[in-house]
C-alpha cells in the first residue's frame, strides 16, 4: 500500500485551517473560516511544482480558480496510521500549467509525477489552497460550511474533510519554511518519535538560515571597514 506523500518540496503554509484541531471556528481565517484549507506558498513568491502524493484521478475541473478534484485509485496509508480512500482538492494552477499537465477527468497521476502548480487563478499571489476529504469522490463534491468569512463571504468545503497533517506524511527531502504549527509526521519513525524529529529538523534548518545571514553580515560589516 502506497503511503500518502506530502505534496511539494517546500512546506510554507501561508493560510492554515479555519477551525481548531477539536473542531471549534477560527473566524480569523478569512477565507478558511470553518474549513480545514490549506494554502501552500512554496519556496518563495514563484511557482513550485506539486507531485501526487500517491496515484491519483483527475475526477471534475472547474471555473475561474481551476478547482480540481482528484481521487485516489486505491486505499492509501495516511500519516495518522489510517488507510483511506481520498479526495483531493487544489486550486490556483494557471490555465498554461493546467493545459500543460493535461489535467482533464480520467487523467491519472503517478505517485511523484508532477500533478499541479501552484499559480493564481481566481486569486492574488502565487500558491495552491488544497483540501483533503474522504474518498471516494462523489457528487456534489462540497458542502456550505455554516460560516462566514471575516468579510462575510459564505465558505465552501471539500465534502467530508479531513486534517491534512493527519493525512499527509512529511518525508525527509520536503523543506520546512513554515509548518503551521500543526504536528506533521515523517514516515518510518516510531509514532512517539515523529513530530520531535520534525521539531529537530526545523530547528536545524532556522539554524543554517540564522548562520547564513549572520555569514552574510558579517560581510557587510567587513566591506564597510575597508
Ligand atoms: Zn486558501
Amino acid at each position: 500500500m502506497q503511503i500518502c506523500k506530502f505534496i511539494m518540496q517546500y512546506m510554507r503554509v501561508t493560510q492554515g485551517y479555519g477551525r481548531d484541531i477539536l473542531g471549534a471556528a477560527d473566524y480569523t481565517s478569512y477565507s478558511h473560516a470553518g474549513s480545514y484549507a490549506l494554502d501552500l506558498g512554496g519556496r518563495d513568491a514563484g511557482a513550485d511544482w506539486a507531485y501526487a502524493p500517491c496515484d491519483v484521478m483527475a475526477k471534475k475541473v472547474e471555473g475561474k480558480c481551476n478547482t480540481v478534484w482528484f481521487e485516489t485509485l486505491d486505499k492509501v496509508m495516511c500519516a495518522d496510521g489510517k488507510a483511506r480512500n481520498l479526495v483531493f482538492m487544489l486550486k490556483h494552477i494557471d490555465n498554461e500549467d493546467l493545459a500543460g499537465l493535461g489535467i482533464r477527468p480520467g487523467r491519472i497521476f503517478r505517485q511523484g509525477e508532477k500533478f499541479y502548480r501552484e499559480g493564481s487563478a481566481g486569486t492574488v499571489g502565487n500558491h495552491i489552497h488544497i483540501e483533503v476529504g474522504l474518498g471516494p469522490f462523489a457528487l456534489p463534491c462540497r458542502q456550505k460550511t455554516s460560516l462566514k468569512s471575516a468579510d462575510g463571504k459564505q465558505v465552501l468545503k471539500i465534502k467530508n474533510q479531513l486534517m491534512p497533517h493527519d493525512v499527509f506524511f512529511v518525508c525527509d527531502d520536503v523543506l520546512l519554511l513554515d509548518t503551521g504549527g500543526y504536528s506533521w509526521k515523517s514516515e518510518d519513525t516510531k509514532p512517539e518519535e515523529q513530530s520531535v524529529n520534525l521539531q529537530n529538523k526545523l530547528l536545524k534548518q532556522q539554524v543554517e538560515n540564522l548562520s547564513e545571514a549572520l555569514a552574510e553580515i558579517g560581510e557587510i560589516v567587513e566591506s564597510m571597514q575597508v
